[in-house]
């Protein structure tokens, strides 16, 4: 990714997120259950999952390419009651034009130059969608600056715990970096998400194989009243998904420890909700 100037933009992101072939995907594609994964290159997989940034923005932008985001566009395409225009400047709300198109993304064109690192672009993305998510639901008004602020802000957080970890590795938590599973395994990423708002709870997967290359990848709203149960769910359905295509060795990731315990266990001590 770069930038003959040295200075963000949105031309800069979009190098990160995509090319030519996935740009047309990005602004056409709404149903987060079908992928053409052939659409997608590899390179962007890759720059989304190995980078160095926090787990839930590399959810984030993984979303973000295949339009897994509940934008206006992605909402009216599903008949859901919404409205499929850009709050902010009218035109139709895809993902592609809240974080490449719209004139609101592009102000970082315009605003002093930050240095182009792929962890501070992938933040400045990421805090657009939550500028954008504020101000549907009435929270905030961001102001273009305050989108770069908090993504520095974010970034230079992320910088100092990984720069605390170095000195102190037996009592902080890392952001982990995702490792391809051996040569005929396939590994499969699991993740729930809980609202207190149950329309808003769901799950989510991908399963790749050892080149990192994805296979399947399903997110879907789905409600449950514990976390537990959340992860549990989406572990099973992941399971299902590899097995009915007939792989036999695979491993799985989620970050539950409770669950993964429960699991070892033999749901020997798996309380009833599970
Ligand atoms: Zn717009």
């Amino acid at each position: 990714m770069g930038s003959r100037n040295g200075v963000f933009s949105a031309r800069s992101a979009y190098h990160l997120l995509s090319n030519k072939e996935s740009s047309h995907r990005l602004s056409t594609a709404s149903d987060s259950r079908i992928h053409d994964w052939s659409m997608v290159p590899a390179d962007v997989w890759k720059i989304i999952w190995i980078c160095s940034t926090l787990p839930k923005i590399q959810r984030f932008l993984w979303r973000a390419c295949v339009c897994g985001l509940a934008t206006g566009d992605a909402l009216t395409r599903r008949n859901v009651a919404a409205d499929p225009l850009c709050g902010r400047c009218g035109e139709c709300e895809t993902i592609s034009h809240l974080l490449l198109g719209c004139s609101y993304a592009r102000v970082g064109e315009w605003e002093e130059g930050i240095p182009i690192i792929d962890s501070l672009v992938k933040l400045c993305l990421f805090f657009l969608w939550l500028s954008r998510t504020d101000l549907v639901f009435g929270h905030k008004i961001w102001q273009p600056n305050e989108v770069i602020c908090a993504a520095v802000k974010a970034f230079q957080e992320f910088v100092d715990i990984q720069t605390t970890v170095d000195t102190t590795p037996s009592t902080v938590s890392l952001p982990q970096q995702w490792i391809v599973p051996p040569a005929g395994y396939v590994k499969c990423n699991c993740d729930s998400s809980l609202s207190m708002d149950s329309c808003k709870s769901g799950i989510g997967f991908i399963c790749r194989d050892h080149s990192g290359a994805p296979m399947v990848a399903i997110s879907d709203p789905v409600s449950f009243s514990d976390v537990l149960v959340g992860e549990a769910t989406v572990i099973r359905l992941a399971l299902l998904e590899i097995i009915s295509t007939r792989y036999a060795r695979v491993m799985v990731e989620s970050d539950n420890i409770n669950l993964v315990t429960y699991i070892r266990d033999g749901g020997g001590t798996s309380p009833l909700l599970i």
